[in-house]
């Protein structure tokens, strides 16, 4: 069936005319037509653009100028601005945005001949682990506990980009990763996704939510579709002005190099008190998996971990409380009248933003405050920059580190929900890689007694994405993850 092929497997076969652009597109716009409904995993569909872009992709592959992504159906975060099609950032503020024009992420995926099925859900403005702060709705996971109904999450912020590719309605998808929000959901998902380094691919045309830390990155059902969609995504661009002038590598090539002679680290401090037994178990069988293919492992320490949900939870809701300042019903997004300015910017902001936002937004304003400024916000960039120097100093001895992605399955919509600070804690081992500007990667590694995924991360030297790819590769081909969804195109 056209929906369970690989992005690799199914560029191989529109060159052998197996099928065409119009015929595999059709087959997702379809599943996203009859899986929507039920999972929400799109807020804004686009099926007649899709159909449109893939018999662009069957011309070109015709006349012979096809790119690498030619036909191929995507999903595309809703926080990537999209050039005549509504960008909501998740966001009744932004309801009626439609943005005239495309951030550069997007605008080299359409280069390269990928075909857009739509905009994928995310919790608003991208603050969140569940995807239930998104205000059109939440996204259900597309796996479900062995007899069991209960609708689960699929991990946030980009929920929506992970449960659309587990469940086939795309082939692969954008996200963003602030502080977990492609490897959590890629996690509970049971599929792969990269959060390349800080400044590996731009940011322009992104909604931002915390500058310093927000990066796009890929979700692929297997470590190479993730590695050619990055090598897409992924370059310098002179309108970002933290994009890095570096040459992409070939990502693809960079997964089969193996690991032979590798040196693996184990940080010490990621596996806690009380950690739930089969991430403990399966973080042990993927180092065993390591082993066995040619990797030394290594005991390694990254002392200030501990520190890394608190300065997150402060340095995040800082720039947030900045960069969401633009949104005051004036100059675009939606508009509640008032009175007077002030009164129009309340009614507006109040209206426009959901409890999450409003929290983080009077967190960072909180911790911005004069007086309060040296203490919170000043003191948490210090401990960033002892968390960066932490992963500097283990990288002078090991070539990546292997942890848990997340510290449990995905949980059921509604868990959580009263008290943040147990829905923080599902970014405890990917929020320091965010922190220090590193890359990271969650592989599906196998299920838990309930039948749910769990991801292993990969963490890499700042832009070596090359070796996390062949870490990430090493996992996926031991770990043969062929589970499948109980909700997927075609079921
Ligand atoms: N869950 C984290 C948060 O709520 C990370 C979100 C993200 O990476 N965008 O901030």
């Amino acid at each position: 069936m056209l929906c369970d092929l690989s992005i690799v497997g199914a560029a191989a076969g529109l060159r052998r005319r197996d099928f065409s652009a119009r015929e595999l597109v059709g087959a997702h716009v379809d599943a996203v037509a009859a899986l929507n409904p039920r999972l929400n995993a799109f807020i804004t569909e686009t099926p007649e653009l899709a159909l449109r872009q893939a018999e662009a992709a069957d011309r070109a592959l015709a006349d012979g100028s096809a790119g690498p992504l030619a036909g191929i159906p995507l999903a595309i975060k809703d926080l990537f601005c999209t050039a005549g099609v509504r960008t909501t950032a998740g966001s009744r503020i932004l309801g009626n945005f439609v943005p005239p024009y495309e951030s550069t992420v997007s605008a080299q995926l359409l280069r390269d001949g990928a075909v857009f099925l739509g905009k994928a859900n995310l919790d608003e403005f991208a603050m969140g682990s569940s995807n239930m702060t998104s205000a059109y709705g939440s996204v259900q996971n597309p796996w479900q506990r062995r007899g069991s109904n209960v609708a689960l999450v699929p991990g946030g912020s980009s929920g929506g980009s992970a449960a659309s590719v587990a469940a086939r309605m795309a082939m692969g998808s954008t996200g963003t990763d602030t502080g977990g929000s492609i490897r959590q959901p890629a996690s509970f998902c049971g599929i792969a996704g990269i959060k390349p380094t800080y400044g590996r691919c731009s940011r322009w045309g992104i909604v931002a939510f915390a500058s310093s830390l927000d990066q796009a990155g890929a979700f692929g059902r297997s470590v190479a579709d993730c590695a050619l969609l990055l090598g897409s995504m992924a370059g310098f661009d002179p309108k970002d002005s933290t994009s890095v002038e570096r040459p992409v590598p070939d990502y693809v090539a960079a997964c089969r190099r193996g690991v032979r002679g590798l040196r693996i680290g184990v940080p010490a401090e990621y596996r806690m008190d009380g950690m739930n037994a089969e991430v403990e178990l399966l973080w042990q069988k993927g180092l065993g998996w390591l082993r066995e293919s040619g990797a030394e492992i290594v005991d390694v320490s990254l002392p200030h971990t501990k520190y890394g949900l608190a300065t997150y939870y402060i340095v995040a809701p800082a720039e947030a409380s900045s960069n969401l300042a633009r949104y005051d019903g004036v100059r675009f997004g939606v508009r509640q009248d008032g009175v007077d300015l002030i009164d129009l910017y309340e009614r507006t902001r109040a209206a426009g933003f959901g409890d999450e936002v409003k929290r983080r937004i009077m967190i960072g304003t909180y911790v911005l405050s004069a007086g309060y400024y040296d203490a919170y916000y000043l003191r948490a960039q210090k401990v960033r920059a002892l968390i960066l120097k932490d992963f500097t100093d283990v990288f002078a001895r090991v070539d990546a580190l292997l942890t848990p992605t997340a510290p449990t399955a995905a949980f059921a919509q509604g868990e959580k929900m009263d008290d943040p600070i147990a829905m923080y804690l599902n970014d405890v081992f990917t929020v320091p890689a965010s922190m220090a500007g590193v890359p990271g990667m969650s592989v599906p590694a196998g299920l838990d007694g309930q039948g749910l995924p769990l991801g292993l991360q990969v963490v890499g030297r700042p832009f070596d994405e090359e070796t996390v790819f062949a870490v990430s590769q090493v996992i996926e081909d031991a770990a043969g993850f062929s589970a499948l969804p109980a909700v997927r195109a075609g079921e």
